[in-house]
């Protein structure tokens, strides 16, 4: 099978023929026919976190495609059912977190496209109890960026401990925020966009926005505070650190601030100003399975989809390439026949 795998850290991937895994016991194998391309692939392939992938590696943890072979013991998925493989590959189901419905916390888990083949190949393996099935009139190609992109931003929302018509501030209008305002509107919230790109806060008004607030030349602490007295929940999409201590600042006394994008660095925080206005600050990684096929079905229900371009997968170093040098305005998608 053809496929695209990472051989040493800041090296372009490189394109090979490796044989078709075999699942073993649990695991079924899936014919991939998209997976999107994700941040943290190439974060993966540049060796940029403290606990680096082995290599080689194939990245890739938005895979979709058939099951079509199933290992000994599986009686969770059949051959022919349409599944996405996700970042959490594998949890122990045993331990602490995930007994209490956090298992995507535990300490024995295994990272699809990092600790494990991913979906940069035309075929991978998937714990059968792991892959989670696609809803019905939702394609490949529109799944794929929801397998990591729009469960991220679906469970930060949730750890938002919003209501409906509450106000919730979306920093950051990138892959993640575009989808969290389609999110945050079928969730009934009322969206105020932040960004520093008047295209993507045009963007985000056609997609649902109540407010939306550039940066450049609005301060956006000071006129959430006079608009609307400051927003109930905000989250963080922004790859920048200043976009996190704005976030606090937006928000109304006990409003609860969610991150989501992962910039190198630290932001200041007033201990004062927390105590005072009881606010709460949380970070929030991808999601559940659980939180995975609610946010598929949300998705299907109400139309909510990512902007999308396509690409072959023997075009994977030119999109990583595009990925560093210039912010996209959607997901890229490699599509596998
Ligand atoms: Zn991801
Ligand atoms: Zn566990």
């Amino acid at each position: 099978m053809n496929a695209a795998v990472v051989t040493r850290f800041r090296h372009p991937l490189e394109l090979r023929q490796l044989p078709v895994p075999t699942p073993g016991p649990g695991q079924v194998l899936v014919r991939v026919r998209a997976c999107g391309v994700c941040h943290t692939d190439l974060h993966a392939v540049e060796g940029d976190w403290p606990d680096k992938p082995s290599l080689p590696r194939v990245p890739g943890h938005e895979a979709v495609g058939e099951v079509v072979q199933l290992g000994p013991g599986v009686d969770y998925l059949s051959i022919g059912d349409r599944v996405g493989v996700p970042w959490l590959h594998w949890a122990c189901g045993t331990c602490e977190q995930c007994l209490s419905g956090w298992e995507t916390l535990c300490n024995q888990q295994l990272r699809s496209g990092y600790d494990v083949d991913g979906g940069f190949a035309e075929y991978l393996v998937a714990y059968g109890r792991f892959a989670t099935r696609l809803p019905d009139g939702l394609d490949y190609i529109a799944a794929a960026p929801l397998i990591c992109a729009g469960l991220t931003v679906y469970k930060g929302l949730m750890m938002a401990d919003a209501d409906p018509g509450d106000w919730v501030v979306i920093s950051g209008i990138g892959g993640l925020g575009h989808l969290a305002v389609q999110y945050g509107r079928a969730m009934g919230f009322q969206v105020v966009a932040v960004d520093i790109d008047d295209a993507k806060l045009n963007l985000a008004a056609r997609l649902g926005a109540t407010m939306t607030i550039n940066v450049r030349n609005t301060d956006p602490v000071g006129y959430l505070q006079r608009q609307i007295g400051g927003a109930h929940g905000a989250l963080v999409t922004a790859v920048s650190p200043p976009a996190f201590g704005q976030a606090v600042g937006m928000m109304r006394p006990g409003g609860t601030v969610v991150l989501n994008g992962l910039p190198p660095g630290d932001f200041p925080l007033s201990i004062y100003d927390m105590v005072m206005r009881a606010i709460t600050l949380r970070g929030s990684i991808v999601g559940t399975r659980y939180d995975l096929g609610r946010a598929l079905h949300l998705a299907a229900q109400e139309k909510i989809a990512a902007t999308v371009q396509t690409a072959r997968l023997q075009d994977i170093n030119e999109v990583m390439e595009h990925m560093q040098t210039s912010a996209l305005p959607g997901r890229t998608v490699l599509e596998l026949g």
